[in-house]
């Protein structure tokens, strides 16, 4: 009950034209009380196939009689069903078989019965339906016991008997394997394998709704992704003009905005110990650490155009939207777990091993989504400013004012290289090319880089610029009076001055 609850509040955080498509969790749960029901109202125990099934041991194919439950078919046409196999010459099973024969008649069983469809080779089709079902259409090679029509009778009706038998025999022979685990298994005399289904049609019902739920799920994530990519494209050629170098100062505007949205990690960290993605909280946590920074960095009051406004605060809705259909993915995937599981426990079949598989290599349960929605933010939209640290000189850390391609193809500035040069540097630094700093010369400016820094950094190259040549007059004035500063005097050489050149 908690978790229905919890499925209702959590609800109102998700857009009303959404929660229609959020999985109907009581009905589901309804439902649960009917499969449980059939089940048992069949003859069947909830608690001995619980005991049965529920055991890593039901995975060891070798020991036989087994039971297995599964689907067939793909969705959303899947059916669930319950095998048995047996060895229909095994001493045990022929005691099993021999005493149904002899209740034949004399104790006509009143129990409920399972409908018996069809055989097909060595398997034996019942079903757990209450209705009388149209005698079997195309029976591909009828067994031998069932050929007769007064058999058939007897057949169907102990088959109940046989299942429940079969039950406690699996058991006892997962006992009798796990006591004498340690000797390795002599070859086995061949079997005499015959297999059983049991076809569950409340159960059937139960997963016809999940998966029609999932399904309409899968639509609506699919139109909402669809859309939320074209809102991207949409907003990827907007900023691509407000942010543009044209547009110098929401150019730098734009370019703070990204780099604090990086910065605030929303959705996936930058370290490789953290590149899980976040939990819905964890990344509404993140987002409001975003919001408050460009709050109080007054970054949308500073931006200028109305165009850049507005595209703003399609940036921000976007995000918000991302976080939400996460939101809506986490509870429809928390809801299917916890309704699985609760299927197991009421009728004591598996399907929280099996079911979530198929839903998911049919791509009806898609946990990527918002993964894959918030790399294209990140690949389409941050991309559209370069960030200084991308062009830094890995010397000096600026951005690489006339920057020199050294053969190894690593940008250095030509102030760092000139300076690495005077100290009779050959390799680079960054590669141990060894001759790559040495044979640099002023042919190795790459005009298209630089002109490319011209546009987008105009601000950190004017700075650039004015640094170096503050320390190649510094440079000078050390070379024309010989002289040492000490770091103290240098600083006082650094600041600007008023006053006119004094050296003269
Ligand atoms: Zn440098
Ligand atoms: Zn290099």
């Amino acid at each position: 009950m908690k978790f229905a609850k919890q499925l209702e509040t959590e609800s109102e955080e998700i857009p009303s034209e959404w929660r229609p498509y959020l999985i109907q969790y009581k009905a589901l749960k309804k439902l649960i009380t009917k499969v449980a029901e059939e089940i048992e109202s069949r003859g069947l125990s909830t608690s001995l196939l619980h005991e049965v099934l529920d055991e890593e041991a039901a995975e060891d194919d070798d020991c036989v009689p087994r039971i297995r439950y599964y689907f067939t078919g793909e969705p959303p046409n899947v059916k669930p069903n319950i095998e048995f196999t047996y060895d229909s010459e095994e001493p045990k099973v022929q005691k099993v078989l021999s005493k149904l024969m002899s209740l034949q008649s004399t104790q006509e069983i009143e129990r409920p019965k399972l409908e018996f469809r069809k055989s097909v080779n060595n398997t034996d089709f019942f079903s757990l339906s209450s209705a009388p079902l149209s005698p079997p259409l195309s029976v591909v090679s009828e067994d031998q016991v069932i050929t007769s029509p007064g058999i058939r009778t007897q057949r169907k009706n102990s088959t109940v008997t046989l299942v429940k038998e079969l039950l406690n025999l699996t058991l006892e022979e997962r006992d009798r394997v796990k006591d004498t685990e340690p000797i390795v298994q002599e070859i086995q005399p061949q079997k005499h394998l015959k297999t059983l289904v049991i076809e569950l049609e409340q159960d059937d019902e139960f997963f016809k709704m999940l998966l029609e739920e999932l399904n309409q799920a899968a639509l609506l994530q699919d139109v909402t992704s669809q859309k939320f990519k074209h809102d991207i494209s949409d907003l990827e050629s907007r900023m691509t003009k407000v942010a543009s170098p044209t547009q110098k100062s929401d150019m730098y505007n734009w370019r703070q905005i990204f780099s604090l949205y990086m910065d605030a990690q929303i959705f996936q960290g930058h370290a490789e110990s953290d590149r899980e993605f976040r939990t819905v909280e964890r990344a509404r946590q993140q987002m409001e650490w975003f919001i408050e920074q460009l709050e109080k960095s007054n970054i949308l009051t500073k931006l200028k155009t109305p165009e850049s406004k507005s595209a703003f605060k399609q940036f921000i809705a976007l995000n918000t939207e991302l976080i939400t259909m996460k939101h809506y993915q986490m509870l429809n995937q928390t809801a299917m777990r916890k309704i699985l599981k609760k299927h197991d426990k009421r009728s004591g079949l598996t399907a929280s091993q099996s079911f979530p598989e198929i839903v998911s290599t049919n791509h009806l349960f898609s946990p990527e989504l918002a993964h894959m929605l918030y790399s294209t933010i990140t690949n389409k939209l941050t991309t559209i400013i370069p960030q200084p640290e991308d062009y830094a000189c890995p010397v000096c850390m600026s951005v690489a004012w006339r920057p020199i391609r050294l053969s190894c193809n690593h940008v250095f500035c030509v102030r760092c290289l000139i300076k690495a040069q005077k100290k009779g540097m050959n390799s680079c630094p960054l590669c141990r090319h060894p001759t790559a700093v040495r044979t640099a010369t002023a042919l190795n400016l790459d005009e298209g880089l630089q002109n490319f820094l011209k546009m987008y950094f105009p601000q950190e190259i004017k700075d650039k610029k004015r640094d170096n040549e503050r320390e190649q007059a510094i440079e000078d004035v050390q070379a024309m009076t010989g002289k040492k500063y000490t770091e103290e005097q240098l600083m006082r050489m650094n600041q600007p001055s008023d006053s006119k050149c004094t050296i003269m």
